[in-house]
């Protein structure tokens, strides 16, 4: 099969689909600008099917027993690790960026895999004895049934491995709707399971767009929803699946704020704000993309920012210069272009033009655009205002710390942000003050490991429960307690009074 001819299909009961789909969506290659394949999108028959099939394999996955369970997780995780380049090459063919950010992707999936192979013990509930003499209770957790999760398109593999593992380490059935802009990833984890033993229609794939999604929103059969994507269709997969009586949490877009205080060890600030905020063109739901400068040192700190970005090598993600690919798409691409221009119509300055910026290896009609800096943003700018989700770190400066946890609270974001100092005391007070769900001390990207969850507040989660750890198998099930008595003779006898302990 030549690489133009490539097809992308669902994963249904256990193989791929067979069918011939109505609609197909383009695959792109960002570092060439040409279209390398093709995608099928679901109808509501396929998401139909999908389900069906989750639901046929519900009734006797969640009663396979927790070691079984753990037995194809840890078979599951084996495989993934020996896959990660093969993962990896299917994320940068279709993502764009570099390989061994896309192995890094990967990595942190996994993690969340090993953490799911202890679900033995994480689903151990609580026993009292003698709650009332003879009397027993003890609490279970218990699995949902099918349960859907729906993805963005920059992070293929780790975002929906933050939901799976877990999902269906706790007995459920998963039906995944992967971005249909990097759809490949998708399906090799589905065959990566199948060699694991997990039992079909298990884990299926349902590829496609607003159609495949609506339908997962309003089917009865879906007992609940996983969302990672823009704030806005966070919101509506929120109020959508809420409405249908289904348990959601849809995790939302960003404005990650880094603040370096002026004790701030500068060089490593600087560090910092061009790793967090151009690793992966900025395409990361945790990328800087605003710094805040607590004066006097606004302008010493963008020397060093642009220092280091002149050395930065971007170039197509197979080429191993490189250290930042291309955009997702060229319609991405111009948007975050634009900003630009109107960040500087709206009062900013352009301290760096990633336009500018050279490209090594690269086709000409691939996704390009160098990093930015655009200084003296303020709130009331849509480069600050708005998520970019681009290369493009905007550089905004304030009088006091006050003023800056000030900017960040009112941000309507807050997955993640970052405080730069030396003084332990500041540190601590950011970390109280600041409404944001994920916070770094001196550390850019604060992506929590799998045994905490991951989430923000605000417009960056709608919903009670983050992802993965504990509240991640608490999204996956469902509490039940018992209160049981094995009656000996000296107990029973009519009472009408309400049950109490007395
Ligand atoms: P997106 O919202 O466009 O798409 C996400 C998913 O929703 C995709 O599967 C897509 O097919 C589907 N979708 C798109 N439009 C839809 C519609 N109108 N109705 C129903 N479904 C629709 O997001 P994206 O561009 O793929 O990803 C980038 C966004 O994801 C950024 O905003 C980023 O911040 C966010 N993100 C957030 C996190 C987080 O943890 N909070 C993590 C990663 C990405």
């Amino acid at each position: 099969m030549t690489e133009s001819s490539k097809h992308v299909t669902h994963w249904i009961g256990g193989k791929p689909w067979d069918g011939t789909a109505e609609r197909q969506g383009d695959i792109y290659d960002p570092a060439t600008g040409q279209v390398t394949g093709h995608v099928d999108f679901a109808s509501p028959a396929e998401v139909d099917a999908a389900v069906d099939a989750a639901r046929t394999a519900f009734q006797s996955w969640k009663n396979v027993s927790l070691s079984k369970r753990a037995a194809i997780l840890f078979k599951f995780r084996e495989l993934v690790h020996s896959h990660v380049a093969d993962l990896a090459a299917l994320i940068t063919a279709e993502h764009g960026k570099v390989a061994s950010d896309a192995a890094g992707e990967v990595a942190r999936g996994l993690e969340v895999v090993e953490f799911a192979c202890g679900i033995p013990h994480l689903l151990k509930g609580g026993f009292s004895e003698n709650v009332s003499t003879g009397v027993d209770s003890y609490s279970i957790r218990q699995p949902l049934g099918v349960v859907a999760g729906i993805t963005p398109f920059n992070f293929p593999a780790m975002v929906p491995m933050w939901m799976f593992p877990i999902a269906i380490a706790c007995g459920n059935t998963f039906v995944l709707k992967p971005s249909e802009k990097d759809p490949s990833a998708s399906l090799l984890i589905a065959q990566l399971w199948a060699e694991a033993g997990l039992p079909e229609g298990v884990f299926n794939v349902l590829q496609g767009d607003k159609v495949a999604v609506d339908g997962l929103l309003h089917h009865p059969d879906v007992a609940a929803v996983s969302f990672v994507g823009s704030t806005p269709i966070a919101r509506y997969v929120y109020e959508q699946g809420t409405q249908a009586g289904k348990r959601v949490q849809a995790l939302g877009g960003a404005k990650n704020h880094m603040v370096v205080l002026p004790d701030a060890d500068l060089d490593l600030a600087a560090d910092a704000a061009v790793s967090a905020g151009f690793g992966s063109a900025g395409e990361r739901c945790m990328a800087i993309s605003a710094l805040v400068a607590v004066e006097p040192v606004g302008d010493e700190l963008i020397e060093k920012i642009k220092t280091r970005i002149a050395k930065l090598r971007v170039g197509p993600g197979t080429d191993e210069r490189a250290e930042m690919g291309p955009l997702v798409t060229g319609a991405h691409r111009d948007k975050v272009a634009s900003y630009l221009d109107s960040g500087v119509r709206e009062g900013a300055t352009l301290a760096v033009d990633g336009r500018a910026h050279p490209i090594i290896g690269g086709e000409s009609a691939g996704f390009w655009l160098g990093p930015s800096v655009l200084d003296h943003v303020a709130p009331g700018n849509s480069a600050y205002d708005d998520e970019i989700f681009g290369p493009v770190l905007s550089v905004a400066r304030t009088d006091s710390y006050e003023e800056a946890v000030e900017m960040v609270n009112n941000s309507q974001y807050g997955n993640g942000t970052a405080v730069f100092t030396n003084d332990g005391g500041a540190a601590r007070r950011f970390v109280n003050e600041i409404q944001v769900g994920m916070v770094g001390v001196n550390v850019p990207i604060p992506v929590p490991m799998a045994f905490y969850s991951f989430g923000g507040w605000k417009n960056s989660l709608f919903g009670d429960t983050h992802v993965h750890g504990t509240e991640g198998v608490h999204f996956y099930t469902r509490g039940k307690v018992v209160t049981s008595r094995w009656l000996d003779p000296s107990h029973g006898g009519v009472n009408l009074g309400f049950p109490t302990n007395a």
